[in-house]
């Protein structure tokens, strides 16, 4: 670091992302991207938006964001647009966090949240998952802005949305992020929530479920009172955060909507069969609603299996705090991937 760096951020840690190879082939089992390409009409959009790249982007995104609403049932006005959910999420922390208005997140959930409280100097206060890593509702007591994961991260496990609605009744004076970045992967969601409650923001994205991780996309729904807020803020730091060709992309996505949702059954069908023949190797798997599980195996560390898998070219993500330092989060690639995937896993086990 610089000797410029202020004194607040010697200390940062930054979000770790997976591991993002560009020049070894891994079969790639680590950041929670779709297997499945953009539909053909998503790229053929982009491409033409990028001959007017000259241009600004619409500041108002408001094609995309008429687009999205019509996707949803709601009106333009409860629809927020942003270069990724991550920027959204920012965007929130910021608008609702301060010194005396503190975020609460469960102990295990998306290591983002911690990362945004601590570099936009907001105090934060984790609760314990119950022993089953669920979430239990009670445990959110009026103490602070509250943000789930819903399926939770890296678990995978959904709550069901009565219980966060039992949270959100508990906390009608603070704000309520549900952060369903894999709710298309799961049977219920909360967006209902965000329409007859004021205090509750849906935070969704095109990276896992539509195939556009790295166009960067995310949105948030919420009463046009909640969305007014975040405006103020993304156009206090980043006006036209959506880019021309992936405001086209997006738009074309929600066009081709039924061919992301069969992408989603599909990869829903391989993770049961995945669940099933991990379970068939010894391995438990917590309950998923994501495109990704969650699972250890009692021969063998986390992080010694992410080793072997690494040095035989498959990448899977490991956490190495406490709770969770013995599990792996796999996630559900194409059913060939994931037939190579579990020969290679196979060999390992037999290593051992
Ligand atoms: C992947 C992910 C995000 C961020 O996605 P973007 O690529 O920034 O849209 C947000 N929340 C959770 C829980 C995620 O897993």
């Amino acid at each position: 670091m610089s000797r410029f760096l202020k004194e607040a951020f010697k200390s940062l840690s930054c979000y770790v992302p997976g591991e993002q190879f560009q020049d070894r082939k891994f079969i790639k089992l680590n950041t929670n991207e779709s297997p499945y390409p953009p539909s053909p009409l998503v790229a053929a959009r982009a491409m033409e938006a990028a001959k007017c790249l000259q241009l600004y982007s619409d500041p108002e995104s408001a094609a995309l964001r008429q687009a999205i609403a019509g996707l949803h049932q709601v009106k333009a006005e409860n629809v927020i647009v942003s270069n990724g959910s991550d920027e959204v999420l920012n965007f929130a922390f910021l608008a609702f966090g301060d010194a005396s208005h503190p975020f609460v997140f469960a102990d295990i959930t998306y290591g983002f949240y911690k990362v945004l409280c601590d570099v936009n100097d907001i105090p934060y206060v984790t609760v314990p998952l119950r022993e089953d890593f669920t979430i239990r509702a009670e445990d959110y007591p009026d103490s602070g802005h509250i943000v789930l994961a819903d399926p939770n991260a890296p678990t995978g496990i959904p709550m069901p949305a009565e219980e966060v609605e039992k949270i959100v009744q508990a906390n009608p004076d603070r704000v309520v992020i549900v952060d369903e970045a894999y709710a298309d992967f799961s049977e219920s969601d909360c967006l209902s929530l965000a329409l007859k409650y004021d205090n509750v923001l849906i935070v969704r994205t095109f990276s896992k479920s539509r195939s556009m991780a790295g166009a960067r996309l995310g949105y948030a729904i919420g009463n046009e009172k909640l969305i007014v807020d975040l405006k103020l803020v993304k156009d206090s730091i980043d006006p036209y955060n959506v880019n021309l060709m992936t405001s086209a992309a997006g738009i074309a996505a929600i066009e081709e909507n039924s061919y992301y949702m069969e992408n989603c059954e599909k990869i829903i069908r391989t993770r049961r069969k995945t669940v099933k023949k991990l379970e068939s190797m010894g391995f438990s798997v917590l309950p998923s609603g994501a495109n990704f599980v969650f699972a250890r195996h009692p021969g063998i560390g986390g992080e010694q299996l992410y080793r072997k898998l690494k040095d035989k070219g498959v990448l899977i993500r490991h956490f190495s705090s406490e709770r969770i330092r013995d599990f792996n989060r796999i996630t559900i690639g194409g059913e060939e991937q994931m037939d190579c995937f579990f020969n290679i896993l196979d060999d390992c086990l037999n290593e051992l």
